[in-house]
């Protein structure tokens, strides 16, 4: 049995599916990201596994304890879930010590000392314990509200884009503190994001979300590059889709005869998926390769370590290949140029 078991977990709101059955599991210690487009029903699943609202059907089991098994479930407070939401959400009145020992029932000087402890732990000075929240940057006060949650000593963390407030360079450095403050205290987490940079990033367990459900689930590896339908592939980064058959065990298609990810049934017309890394420009000069891919440059974008290309292809102008290429490869729009195709196409099922 896993450490969290969500089993056909379901949640209507009027006439809205929120969640439609969903499956998921999360292994002891590790980090799941549970990532969709906005409305599919991330904030939901977490509301319910914090206890803030009740499932019409569907058991939830946290460590072999149950929290919900259809209309009953276990109050929130009961519960030892840790949550940490998008905008901290500190009390304004207090300051970071009262916000972090709130609700601590332990005596004043063992409060005070894990508090110190828990400053520590994310990463910030103690003498910020007298300050207020509005007296902190943002990603000071998310470092507060990740405390304050660790003070509990939870069994799960949830994390509600806890991210999405803070400018690129901060939201990088808070998301590697707070990720390794977890990883190194073994506290299973769930982190909900629309940012699939963020969800391949931070997860071990990556769960694609749409329309209320669970459409895949695995290592963010292998969910980026064996995608299980298009619009998975798409949400998850620049994807190549294209018609395709199968033969004597190759994917026979516009960019030649590609080798299979996995095998495939013969003589078959298939689509398949390609990402656009496993695309590079042939430098003048080098071997031309087994069949020579012929494309034009309809635009390039330099920026700076690396460029975007747009090609279409010579052989089908319908066919828009979007890639990025080292900025060495110095091209310009109109451009014909030869191209080369590395690794195995994903056939979709
Ligand atoms: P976002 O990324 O925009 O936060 P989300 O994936 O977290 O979206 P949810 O907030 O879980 O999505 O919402 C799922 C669906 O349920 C949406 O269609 C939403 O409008 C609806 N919904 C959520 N909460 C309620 C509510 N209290 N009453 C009515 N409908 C709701």
């Amino acid at each position: 049995m896993s450490f969290v078991e969500i089993q056909r977990l379901r949640k209507n709101f009027g006439p809205v599916v929120a969640l439609d059955g969903i499956d998921l599991t999360v292994e002891r210690g590790s980090r799941t990201v549970v990532v969709g487009p906005s409305g599919c029903g991330k904030t939901t699943l977490l509301r319910l596994i914090a206890g803030f609202e009740v499932a019409d059907a569907g058991r939830i089991v946290i460590g072999g304890d149950t929290l919900a098994d259809g209309v009953s479930a276990m109050p929130a407070h009961k519960r030892n879930i840790g949550i940490v939401a998008q905008d901290g959400c500190l009390f304004p009145h207090l300051t970071v010590a009262g916000n972090i020992v709130f609700g601590m029932t332990e005596e004043p000087s063992a409060r005070q000392r894990r508090a110190a402890e828990l400053m520590e732990m994310v990463g910030l000075e103690r003498s910020m314990l007298v300050r207020r929240p509005d007296e902190l940057s943002g990603g000071q006060q998310q470092r507060v509200a990740l405390a304050r949650a660790l003070a509990r000593k939870p069994r799960l963390m949830l994390l509600d884009e806890p991210f999405s407030a803070l400018d690129t360079g901060l939201r990088a450095q808070t998301r590697k503190a707070i990720g390794n403050v977890l990883k190194e205290e073994g506290i299973a987490t769930l982190l909900v994001t629309h940012d699939q940079a963020e969800a391949l990033l931070f997860a071990d367990q990556l769960a694609v979300m749409r329309g209320g459900i669970l459409v895949q689930s695995g290592r963010p590896r292998d969910v980026y590059s064996r995608p299980i339908d298009a619009a998975t592939a798409a949400f998850l980064g620049e994807a190549i889709v294209l018609p395709a058959e199968i033969a004597d065990g190759y994917a026979h298609c516009v960019l030649g005869r590609l080798p299979l990810a996995a095998s495939v049934a013969p003589a078959r017309q298939v689509t398949i998926m390609l990402r656009p890394e496993q695309i590079s420009v042939t430098e003048p000069g080098e071997r031309a390769c087994e069949r020579e891919i012929r494309g034009r440059v309809v635009e390039a974008g330099f920026r700076g370590s690396t460029s975007d290309l747009r090609i279409v292809l010579r052989e089908n102008e319908n066919i828009v290949l979007n890639i990025e290429v080292p900025s060495s490869v110095d091209v310009i729009a109109g451009q014909e140029i030869a191209l080369r195709v590395s690794g195995a196409a994903h056939v979709f099922s």
